[in-house]
């Protein structure tokens, strides 16, 4: 082990640009002796350093696996192409940063699965660290490879590469299953065996993806005995309890968001339609203000970092969100630490919130209509008005801001030219509003616009995207009534979504396809100078499959999805009478005040996850 630490430092980290990446002695690293745990994992985020370290997920479980003195977990990201070259070059394995390790001698490799672009560089890591890259080609000898993140619940077009995958709060899962690895002399398909009792696991080698006679896809089903038809989510029932990391890694160079980050609480009531965040992070689960203060002041001292940002999906809904800013805001403010909520909704941005946070820090403000008509944001259950958004922008600008950058969705189901043309009159009212708050000069308002992506496991999963062709036509139109209007247009690649749309909804049948799209070079393909759409077409059509179409595909409501044997906790009947609703253009109301019956209750009530939904928020 030692003789790779200095092979790596001495003969291939002097010839990278930015080392800093590889490193792994930052402050708060945590580096063990391998030969005194009984369990070595290692955390892989398939992407580059700077992206995988902003990541809170992988900060929670580094914190959990290390807490205990017997297991050890460190870090290892995707190269950039001049490391990757040079590992080729030397035929060296790519390697944890801790302690230079290569991935073939862990027990472990989880990968996180955050977004679908991230599924072929996934196949590149596990070469370069010497892995076999389908399950089936492991032995005893190798590591096993776990999958967990939002990625896990349609876990199907990744099954053929993962010996198991992680599904929900991975906190209540992952030290389940590591105590069940422990027992070394255990052959890898008796500690699968015993894996797969853990509540949140999913073992795809044990589950056989069917088809009838036409060829159609007729479900995923247990191929061995004693498994559930479904398999249930993970869920932790008391957030405060759990383990939360005060020690951040504090990085040498510039990571994407170079800050401490506070969950506040996880999950989110408010049903939008289009987010699957909204459904698999259900229900919501709130630390107490005591708690987060109490975290705070040893994050803030265990790294010196001076900016703490609130997180969550939606940090305004958090009960004591007042109490807490102001509270936390002072304490920290006499430390010389800001405090930034980066995730407001609209309708939970209040003057005195925007004062608190103003007076801390006064970073971008940025807030998500997501649509630009009242029928648009009823029909996804984005239960904000026009004046909902006039008001938080009047409120923002008085206050002392001056830019505010608006996120949109083009393409969502039932969007209308009429709807597009909305986004550039709201984007005009904002810019009013600005001098109607009596201000001078002109705002900096943005107007960002992503392509909607039908995900898994919510009331759009039934829902094709709409073809390439008609996002540049909606992007135009869109583009063009901005013109003149003082308003910046930001827009987010069309082919990049179609990519992450036929992911995203897939079945196994794409296993193969991401497995050419990695031997055509698909890596890293988040960054525009990375992905090449040619290279995802070709991968596909060498399997017989249309890219296109298979981003457009609709699913009919009666046929089986190749997620269905996940049980994210929601009911697929919740999910239809969303969209049936969602289609007549009714609301939803937030299911804090009243259970909406999604399902969750079922969930939380299983043995393994006592507690029922509701009473899961603060008192
Ligand atoms: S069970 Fe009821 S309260 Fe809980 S998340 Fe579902 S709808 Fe909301």
């Amino acid at each position: 082990m030692k003789d790779y630490k200095e092979y790596f430092w001495q003969n291939i980290l002097p010839h990278v640009q930015k080392p800093t990446r590889y490193l792994g002695n930052e402050v708060n690293a945590v580096v063990k002796d391998h030969k005194e745990c009984s369990m070595k994992m290692v955390l892989a985020f398939p992407d580059m350093y700077e992206i995988g370290m902003s990541h809170l997920g992988l900060k929670i479980l580094y914190h959990i696996i290390n807490q205990n003195e017997q297991w050890l977990a460190e870090r290892v990201f995707m190269p950039d192409t001049d490391l990757e070259d040079r590992l080729r070059q030397e035929s060296f394995p790519l390697c944890s940063l801790e302690t230079v390790t290569p991935l073939s001698s862990f027990d472990l490799v989880g990968f996180t699965l955050q977004y679908e672009l991230s599924y072929a560089t996934i196949l590149h890591m596990l070469e370069l660290g010497g892995i076999p890259k389908l399950a089936a080609a492991r032995t005893d000898a190798d590591p096993l490879v776990a999958g967990g993140g939002p990625g896990a619940f349609n876990p199907e077009p990744l099954a053929d590469f993962f010996d198991f995958f992680v599904i929900g709060d991975a906190e209540e899962a992952l030290p389940q299953v590591l105590l069940a690895l422990e027992e070394k002399i255990l052959s890898r398909q008796d500690k699968l065996k015993r894996i797969s009792e853990i509540q949140g696991v999913y073992v795809p080698a044990f589950y056989q993806a069917e088809y009838g006679e036409d060829g159609s896809y007729s479900g995923t089903h247990p191929a061995v005995d004693n498994l559930p038809g479904q398999v249930q989510r993970a869920v932790i029932s008391d957030l405060n309890a759990a383990p939360y990391p005060t020690d951040f890694i504090v990085p040498y160079g510039g990571i994407v968001h170079d800050r401490l980050v506070l969950e506040l609480f996880r999950g989110c009531t408010r049903g939008c339609r289009f987010c699957q965040a909204g459904i698999i992070y259900r229900p919501v689960r709130e630390r107490t203000p005591s708690k987060l203060r109490e975290l705070a002041g040893e994050m803030v001292r265990s790294t010196g970092y001076d900016e703490l940002a609130l997180s969550s999906l939606s940090s305004g809904d958090y009960s004591a969100i007042e109490q807490l800013v102001t509270e936390l805001g002072q304490e920290l403010a006499q430390e010389g630490v800001s405090l930034s909520l980066p995730s407001l909704r609209l309708d939970s941005f209040s003057g005195e919130l925007a004062e608190q946070v103003q007076r801390v820090r006064k970073s971008g403000l940025t807030f998500a209509p997501e649509a630009g008509t009242q029928r648009l944001r009823d029909v996804i259950n984005k239960n904000i008005s026009e004046e909902d958004l006039l008001n938080a922008v009047t409120d923002a600008f008085q206050s002392g801001w001056t830019g505010v950058k608006l996120y949109f969705m083009i393409g969502l189901p039932t969007e209308t030219d009429e709807d597009l043309l909305g986004i550039a009159d709201l984007a005009q009212k904002v810019v009013q509003a600005y001098r109607q708050a009596g201000k001078k000069g002109k705002p900096r308002v943005t107007v960002s616009a992503s392509v909607f992506v039908p995900k898994a496991h919510t009331p759009f999963q039934w829902e094709g995207q709409i073809s390439r062709q008609e996002m540049l036509r909606r992007q135009d139109l869109l583009r063009n009534a901005l013109r003149g209007k003082g308003v910046q247009f930001q827009w987010h690649g069309a082919e990049t979504s179609l990519v992450e749309a036929a992911l995203a909804r897939g079945g196994r049948d794409l296993v193969p396809v991401i497995d050419r799209a990695a031997e055509l070079g698909s890596k890293l393909d988040g960054w525009d100078e990375h992905f090449s759409f040619a290279r995802w077409e070709s991968a596909f059509a060498d399997n017989g499959l249309d890219l296109a179409t298979y981003a457009a595909k609709s699913y009919a409501l009666e046929e089986p999805l190749p997620w269905d044997h996940i049980d994210s906790g929601v009911t697929k009947k919740f999910l239809k009478r969303e969209l049936e609703r969602a289609l007549a253009g009714e609301v939803t109301k937030d299911c804090r005040e009243n259970c909406l019956g999604c399902g969750m209750t079922l969930l939380m009530d299983s043995e393994e996850s006592k507690g029922a939904c509701n009473h899961a928020f603060m008192d």
